[in-house]
């Protein structure tokens, strides 16, 4: 899933306009046209979002959006608008989320990756209580993005502020799915397996960046290492027998699956983040920032995890 060699580095500095021109590059050669999940070569999807996670985590959440778009899309029978950029917005954070009431789409999303440049977007929404999902064109008027919401470090370039949906009409085309579809298709744990696929590729984007500057390891930093390729290949080969358990049974219920990918995902990104600096010292954190940059970002963008609240659900699970 992880290949030998880091891909290219993406161009530095990186801003949104440098990852949304990139991910429109990506998308123009075909390189976002891939394998849908369940669909025989799950592996190969999960290999191509790791890599471009390795490159480069707000250019990867950008692109695993999209593709996980274009993989709901098909889920339900659809198809994308053609050149179009989708984004999947489905945060409750806070209280907050899209409602739909008599057709009118309206409220506050938070976390909505790539706001101010996507073209459409894929919008969770409640109708009286039941998710349902709609599919939105974000030149409609009234769906604006919230100025200084958008503050962090790590992630800055993935461009996720809240955005705010006023009154938007929606018509039957823009359903996308049954009442429900949303969560309760195959596809979502899949797409959860998506993501854990790009936190491993950031890991191993960190610990690349690390194998590069380090000349004459003393046997402490041997041993970090150590310990971080055995962390990162363990989450590699669980994810890599995820894909064929999902490609045996595309249908089938993968919730524990994708927790337990999730988690060790997470617990992999994590041996980065404390082990690294103890390798490099403060020197590349503070005198390279795109090191600096790479930690922040996994840092933040690991935390779409749950931590305990989603191991306590894989205990739960296990017990039962
Ligand atoms: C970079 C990034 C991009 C994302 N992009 C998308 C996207 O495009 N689409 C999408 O659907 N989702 C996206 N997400 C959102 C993600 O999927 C989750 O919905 C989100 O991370 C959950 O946020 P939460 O605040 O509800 O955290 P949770 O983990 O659900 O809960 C956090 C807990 O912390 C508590 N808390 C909050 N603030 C404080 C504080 N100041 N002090 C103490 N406690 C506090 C809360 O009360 C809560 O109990 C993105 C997330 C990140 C990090």
């Amino acid at each position: 899933m992880l290949d030998d060699r880091p891909p290219p580095r993406i161009s530095w500095p990186r801003d949104v306009d440098t990852v949304i021109t990139e991910l429109r590059t990506l998308a123009a050669v075909g390189e976002l046209d891939l394998p849908l999940p369940g669909s025989g070569d799950t592996a190969g999807r999960w290999a191509a979002l790791a890599r471009l996670g390795r490159r480069d985590l707000a250019l990867a959440r950008l692109a695993e959006g999209h593709t996980d778009a274009v993989a709901i899309l098909a889920e339900a029978g659809r198809k994308p608008a053609p050149e179009a950029l989708y984004g999947v917005w489905a945060a409750r954070s806070g209280g907050t989320g899209a409602v739909l009431d008599n057709g009118v789409l309206s409220g506050t999303v938070r976390f909505c990756s790539g706001a101010h440049r996507l073209d459409r977007a894929l919008v969770a929404s409640l109708d009286d209580g039941r998710s349902v999902l709609v599919e939105v064109d974000l030149a409609d008027a009234g769906i604006t993005a919230v100025p200084g919401t958008w503050l962090p470090l790590g992630m800055d370039a993935s461009d996720s502020p809240d955005v705010t949906i006023d009154d938007v009409a929606v018509t039957d085309d823009m359903i996308v799915g049954d009442p429900g579809f949303y969560l309760d298709r195959p596809g979502f744990w899949q797409g959860g397996m998506g993501v854990a696929a790009v936190w491993l590729g950031g890991a191993q984007g960190v610990l690349d960046e690390v194998l590069a500057g380090l000349s004459t390891p003393d046997d402490h930093q041997l041993a970090h290492i150590g310990a971080l390729h055995t962390a990162i290949r363990a989450t590699e080969a669980l994810l890599a027998q995820a894909a064929s358990t999902v490609d045996a049974d595309p249908l089938g219920d993968h919730h524990l699956l994708a927790w337990t990918c999730r988690a060790a995902a997470e617990r992999a990104a994590w041996e980065v983040l404390d082990r690294v600096p103890r390798v490099t010292g403060p020197t590349p954190m503070c005198r390279d920032p795109r090191f600096a940059q790479r930690l922040a970002d996994l840092q933040v963008y690991v935390r779409q995890h749950h931590a305990e609240k989603d191991l306590a659900a894989i205990g739960k699970a296990v017990l039962a």
